[in-house]
């Protein structure tokens, strides 16, 4: 039995702004320290519920923000950057995924940091006609490969978007928002133990009755509109992309996949200019 944890660092409680996740800073510090015992509690959880193999994918930022040695020791790290699949590196091959940390799409009210993929340049991100968030892109890319998601954890917000397109998922919210850079955190004792009961009780609910692989039909179409028409300049250089407007271009690709690696492409091209 393979877990795959996807680990991200804006819906671990405790966290309410950029500031305290730029690198080199005292804040950071303990960022990712309350990172890697969220991380933790819930490799722990997948280990009391009969995991063999944990997998950790850290996918925020640069992804090399979790202490190797601070590690539970059941665990092995995807650590670094690039990855071509990005927040979902090494998902292939796992029996259930989780997801730790996760923060809502963009344009979610009252939910941290807020975003899709980048907070700097894209304004709305639609799969098939419908926003999706990290979440549910991620999840999709998961489904592909026949990985379920058994716990989505982040802020009230993300665990209610979470829950309308994962049925049964089990999830843990961090805490509440009140602004997109204010928040009613949980205590971290409460949090990790509630995140390692989770844990063990969907490895359970996996062998019990399972758990849904998200899927999305085929072909897949993407629609991004970008902050900035520069943007959109630099991104539509991507063969296959179609400019809709100003700041909005589609991309078709033949499974999620496709759309997920197109995806990365077109997110280096626009942070190239602003
Ligand atoms: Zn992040």
């Amino acid at each position: 039995m393979k877990v795959y944890i996807s680990a991200d660092l804006e819906g671990i409680s405790g966290m309410v702004s950029w500031d305290q996740m730029k690198e080199d800073t005292p804040e950071y510090t303990k960022a990712v320290e309350l990172m890697l015992k969220e991380v933790n509690a819930a490799v722990e959880g997948a280990v009391k519920g009969g995991a063999s193999e944990v997998l950790v994918n850290d996918s925020h930022g640069y992804m090399r923000n979790l202490p190797i040695e601070g590690l539970h020791p059941k665990a092995n790290l995807i650590s670094g950057f690039i990855k071509p699949l990005s927040m979902v590196q090494g998902a292939e091959g796992a029996d259930l995924a989780f997801f730790i940390g996760y923060h809502a799409g963009v344009g979610t009210r009252a939910s941290i940091c807020d975003h899709s993929y980048s907070s700097g340049s894209v304004f709305r991100l639609s799969i098939n006609g419908k926003d999706f968030s990290e979440t549910a892109i991620n999840a999709a890319v998961c489904g592909h490969f026949g990985v379920p998601v058994g716990l989505v954890t982040g802020d009230q917000e993300t665990v209610n978007q979470a829950r309308v397109i994962l049925p049964g998922v089990l999830t843990v919210a961090t805490k509440v928002g009140i602004t997109r850079f204010a928040a009613s955190c949980r205590h971290p004792l409460e949090v990790r133990k509630e995140i390692e009961e989770k844990a063990q009780a969907a490895l359970i609910k996996f062998k019990e009755e399972g758990f849904q692989p998200f899927l999305v039909e085929t072909p897949v179409t993407m629609e991004i509109t970008f902050m900035q028409t520069a943007k959109a300049d630099v991104a539509e250089l991507l063969p296959g992309t179609e400019r809709l407007d100003g700041r909005t271009l589609i991309y078709r690709g033949k499974d999620i996949l496709e759309v997920y690696r197109a995806l990365q492409a077109l997110l280096f091209l626009a942070r190239s200019v602003s």
